[in-house]
């Protein structure tokens, strides 16, 4: 039986299947994101799980939902004693009864949540791997009814991945210790080996194994050249105002200049690195995460145990160490789903600093990792490769898709440009010149500069001298970098590096070979497609959400995003809901959500439609 083509089943999707039902009530979900389904209905037959999700995949909901349907208390075991409260506050935002153990308690609060735990009366419990350990604790676990055991983070089991803690050790035993209660392990990174490994160490049985893909599809990936990095982050800040945001910068010192710089022009922003007394970073962060400032200017210091969900932008303005960390830095945008930018400011100039950096390790093997890491990092800024693609394949993934429509690349705001001939005369002025002159020479001899030092070589002399002039300096300078990059010479090392040639660059001499560069389009045309990438919804009323938003999240003491995501405001927005069941088709909105806010929403869409009539739901 089909009904306008559509299987009748998929109609009626979900409608007495509980597990929907809850996914619809509770969360306020209409959909599973990837694996999720799965991932939940093995959890509901006992099943063991291990799953390797991306951050912002929906890992909590794979265990909060089953939580909710199963008897007994499910009890999430997590390494991050800062994130605990974030993840109560979120699941009690949607009525589920929650609390977290950790040093962090009082004692009477402590009370309070055994006494809780004892009575039966919660479905999810967040305990850190230390208390885990202590005997007491288990003690009262044995007196206790546990629906199931998740091990959050699970990587820190394994001392072959990045984040090793011996107190996950102790997780070994958990399966020993409940027989019949099912375990799921989840994490965000794992390659092959440290998966074994954690599937050894905790012993699980016959799990279900889920490992969904890394590609983080609503993220935006571009590369631009950096030219003026203060001028170029202000005008990316400009072009999302208001909009949260991560800078990453090398440096303290840069953190610091960079966030006066944005701080003067006069953006919120906040520095944030591992030389700010912790009280300046705890409030800084804090600020971040509750929306009082947009812009935090960090080091990598800054990102772990960040669980903020609407971040829309990561900037690297300094070359990221690797692939592995541009992954996870960016992956710290767009939690909630939404379209998020991530841009990186990549200048061939800064190559050196980072080399020098590097150079100075004094671990071999280190210094080798390093410099791999480095060369994957410049090539992927380089290439003209889908940069999906080469996040995706790093990780051992294939991308299926030509284009991915959410790259610079594939969206064409760069064109590939042959420039072949022009390389041809830089390549010439080098031979000429018998390789020993450095890379401001090269290009006064192509642009036909005749300054003293040209003179004083006869160098106006040459057949080269002035092949170029109809381009100028910076274009010629680009070029050398390019041909540095794509590796057709080289540079010495020391005071006065001079340019040579490698093997390459015969061959684009000889005209067998090509030189091809990548090159940015008219900023005008990038920020059409930018304009393109949004769903229409009203942005005056998507503003007035937000203002409400931060004032019910101050009166409640919880994060912004824990009340409703960006996501949900965009939603009403842009269906501007005029009654409670019109509210609750808009993502993330449950029924406790609605009791608990709906009103107060709903109100203001109703007064913003009756000052604005000829708004209409888009
Ligand atoms: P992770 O822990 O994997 O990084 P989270 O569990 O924090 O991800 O979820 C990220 C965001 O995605 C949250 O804002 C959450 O509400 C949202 N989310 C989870 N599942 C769904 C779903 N099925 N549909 C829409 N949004 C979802
Ligand atoms: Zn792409």
């Amino acid at each position: 039986m089909s009904t306008n083509g559509l299987p009748l089943r998929s109609l009626l999707k979900g409608v007495d299947d509980p597990i929907f039902a809850t996914l619809r009530s509770v969360f306020g979900f209409r959909e599973f994101r990837p694996n999720q389904e799965r991932v939940v209905r093995a959890i509901l037959d006992k099943r063991d799980v291990f799953a390797v999700m991306p951050t912002g995949g929906g890992k909590s909901l794979c265990y909060q939902l089953p939580a909710l349907m199963l008897q007994g208390t499910c009890m999430v075991i997590s390494p991050l004693i800062a994130l605990m409260k974030d993840q109560v506050d979120g699941a009690r935002s949607n009525g589920i009864r929650a609390a977290f153990l950790n040093s962090s308690l009082s004692s009477d609060d402590r009370d309070e949540v055994m006494q809780k735990l004892l009575s039966n009366s919660l479905d999810l419990l967040y305990v850190a791997p230390e208390r885990f350990i202590l005997d007491h604790f288990r003690q009262m676990l044995s007196r206790v009814q546990i629906s199931m055991a998740v091990i959050d983070e699970a990587h820190c089991i394994s001392e072959w991945g990045h984040d090793f803690r011996p107190d996950y050790l102790s997780l070994s035993d958990l399966v020993t210790m409940f027989p019949g209660v099912p375990v799921a392990a989840f994490t965000a990174t794992a390659t092959h080996r440290v998966q074994q490994d954690i599937l050894d160490k905790l012993a699980l049985r016959d799990p279900l194994i889920v490992r969904a893909s890394f590609d983080r599809p609503n993220l935006f990936y571009e590369v631009c050249f950096k030219e003026n990095s203060d001028a170029q982050l202000v005008s990316l800040l400009k072009s999302q105002p208001g909009k949260a945001g991560i800078i990453y910068r090398t440096s303290r010192k840069s953190v610091n200049d960079t966030a006066a710089m944005l701080k003067a022009k006069g953006f919120r922003a906040v520095p944030y690195h591992a030389g700010l007394s912790d009280l300046d970073r705890k409030r800084n962060q804090e600020a971040f995460i509750r929306d009082e400032v947009d812009v935090i200017v960090a080091t990598i210091a800054f990102g772990m145990g960040i669980d903020k969900s609407n971040i829309r932008f990561v900037i690297h303005a300094d070359l990221p160490k690797s692939i592995e960390n541009y992954y996870q830095e960016t992956g710290r945008a767009g939690r909630d789903g939404e379209a998020a930018h991530c841009t990186l400011l990549f200048a061939q100039g800064d190559i050196p600093k980072v080399r020098f950096f590097i150079d100075s390790m004094l671990d071999d093997a280190e210094r080798a990792r390093s410099l791999a890491a480095l060369s994957k990092v410049i090539s992927f800024a380089s290439t003209s490769v889908c940069r999906r693609r080469t996040l995706l394949e790093y990780f051992g993934e294939s991308y299926p898709h030509e284009n991915c429509c959410s790259c610079d690349i594939c969206l064409g705001t760069r064109e590939v440009v042959d420039c072949t001939r022009e390389a041809q005369m830089l390549l010439s002025a080098i031979v000429r010149t018998e390789e020993r002159f450095g890379a401001t020479h090269i290009v006064d001899i192509v642009i036909g500069s005749s300054n003293k030092r040209i003179r004083d070589f006869r160098h106006d002399q040459l057949r080269t001298w002035g092949v170029g002039k109809d381009r100028d300096k910076k274009y010629w300078r680009q070029l050398v970098d390019e041909l540095l990059a794509q590796k057709v010479i080289g540079k010495s090392e020391g005071l006065y590096p001079t340019l040579f040639l490698l093997p390459k660059a015969a061959s684009i001499l000889k005209n067998e070979e090509s030189l091809q560069i990548v090159q940015l389009l008219e900023k005008k045309k990038i920020e059409k497609v930018r304009g393109e990438l949004l769903a229409p919804y009203d942005h005056d009323l998507f503003e007035l959400l937000r203002t409400l938003r931060k004032k019910i999240a101050d009166e409640q003491g919880i994060p912004p995003y824990v009340v409703f995501s960006d996501r949900s405001l965009r939603d009403m927005a842009a269906l501007l809901p005029r009654s409670a069941e019109a509210m609750l088709s808009v993502s993330g909105v449950g029924e406790v959500k609605l009791e608990r806010y709906g009103h107060q929403f709903l109100r203001l869409i109703d007064r913003f439609c009756s000052d604005h009539p000829d708004r209409e739901s888009l």
